[in-house]
């Protein structure tokens, strides 16, 4: 496989973009390669632009649920365009896009659109200071909630990839009230709730954690920060940007059957598009401006074709088949994985729900972020690029899901298991750190 042509785009990049990038994940960097610039996708497939075809397991990180170029998405936003982009006033389509959230998400009865999951995360901690008057804010070690300053502390993927504890540019003050407890430990949260909990605006999660590589939510611990929360009159507030429209149609809080105060969209809703959405009880959410004084706005919130194409996603998903397919395919890929890394000697422990996944390189288990950052990340390099030679498209990095879609067919599937199983034989063979073992 040749790159020379996005080797070139990505020096040039360089000189004009922080990494070449505007996003960190992307550069690759810690897998120890290149980005491929990206010409066009379709379905499952990306193509770069030296015409190298890919099976993308990335999906934009998420959204791409249906996978690339959606006919229907594709239909609905040319149908949208024509009538200009944005006009900063209201349209109908913001009134379907609503009634669709609210039908899919229980939890949610009225919502707020923005423009990405960071608005989306920021704001609903906005909103649960101000609903409650009160400062604190819970949240947990290797969850991501967007780059917004109070939610950055030991959050997940972005900085565990490159290493980074925290990040300069963001005083002390401000994180002074953001408690950082390790995820799914109950204990925690009852004796840090049980000294400050009357301080304590919000509790903030994802109820499956995908940002430190997928983690699952051990069996009662959503149920239990419901009742903490409500012990201490704290908001329970899910981050759904990755879990909603994903996991379930109505996310984590339907799969899981726990109802948050407030819930953060992002990623799905927008059909591709920069969407993201925070919604909720209707008492808490009449709080927000103009109806009430928590302040929160934004020029493009709402734009014709940010809505046209999330809408034309969520109907697409709401009409039924789709989990279930995906699902499927998810774990034949992941038994195939399995199969892949056993024979090849390779430790790896594979999180999976629904459509997300995520082969560890370690022994696991992995429940919380100091599980999951025992895993090889050399390990993960190398079979990201083997992966890449053969071409599979992973995430460049280990502390991030792998997303399959609607589009992925049982040939995608099979290829992608057969690539694996050659990769992780030269993962086996070059075991950089020594933790070959038998299995
Ligand atoms: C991606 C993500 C965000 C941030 O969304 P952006 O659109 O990248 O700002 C927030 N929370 C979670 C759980 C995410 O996965």
């Amino acid at each position: 496989m040749n790159w020379n042509i996005s080797n070139n785009l990505y020096k040039e990049a360089c000189k004009l973009m922080p990494g070449g990038v505007n996003s960190p994940v992307r550069s690759g960097r810690a897998v120890g390669f290149e980005p491929l610039f990206i010409k066009k996708a379709n379905g499952c497939h990306i193509t770069d632009e030296d015409g190298n075809v890919y099976i993308d397991y990335v999906g934009s990180w998420g959204p791409l649920i249906l996978g690339h170029s959606h006919p229907e998405v594709v239909a609905a936003l040319r149908d949208v365009v024509d009538r200009g982009t944005s006009y900063g006033i209201p349209t109908r389509l913001e009134i379907e896009m609503a009634r669709k959230v609210v039908e899919m998400v229980p939890a949610i009865d009225m919502v707020r659109m923005v423009n990405s999951g960071t608005e989306a995360a920021m704001s609903a901690i906005r909103l649960a200071r101000g609903y409650t008057g009160r400062k604190k804010i819970i949240k947990f070690n290797g969850c991501y909630h967007g780059h917004a300053d109070s939610l950055l502390v030991k959050s997940g993927s972005g900085l565990m990839t490159f290493g980074i504890p925290g990040t300069p540019g963001i005083p002390e003050e401000i994180v002074e009230h953001t408690i950082s407890l390790p995820y799914n430990d109950l204990e925690a949260v009852r004796q840090a709730m049980g000294s400050v909990g009357e301080e304590v605006a919000a509790i903030i999660v994802e109820p499956v954690a995908a940002n430190m590589g997928v983690v699952l939510p051990r069996v009662g611990y959503l149920e239990g920060l419901r009742r903490i929360c409500t012990e201490h009159g704290s908001l329970l507030i899910f981050d759904e940007v990755i879990t909603g429209f994903r996991i379930a149609p109505g996310g984590a809080q339907q799969l899981f059957g726990v109802m948050p105060d407030l819930t953060c969209l992002g990623k799905i809703i927008g059909g591709g598009l920069p969407v993201g959405a925070y919604g909720g009880k209707k008492e808490i959410m009449e709080h927000v401006a103009p109806l009430g004084p928590v302040y929160q706005a934004g020029t493009l919130s709402g734009n014709p074709l940010a809505m046209c194409a999330g809408l034309s996603m969520l109907n697409v998903l709401s009409r039924g088949g789709i989990y279930e397919q995906i699902e499927e395919m998810n774990t034949y890929m992941c038994v195939g994985l399995e199969e892949a890394a056993n024979s090849a000697g390779v430790p790896m422990t594979i999180n999976r729900i629904a459509s997300l996944g995520c082969g560890f390189f370690t022994k696991g288990p992995v429940i919380d972020l100091e599980s999951a950052a025992k895993s090889d990340t050399e390990s993960y390099a190398i079979f990201f690029r083997e992966m890449l030679k053969r071409g599979v498209y992973l995430a460049p990095s280990q502390f991030e899901a792998f997303f399959v879609s609607a589009a992925h067919e049982k040939e995608d599937i099979d290829r992608t298991i057969q690539a694996a199983f050659d990769a992780l034989k030269v993962v086996g063979q070059s075991c950089p750190s020594g933790e070959r073992e038998k299995v």
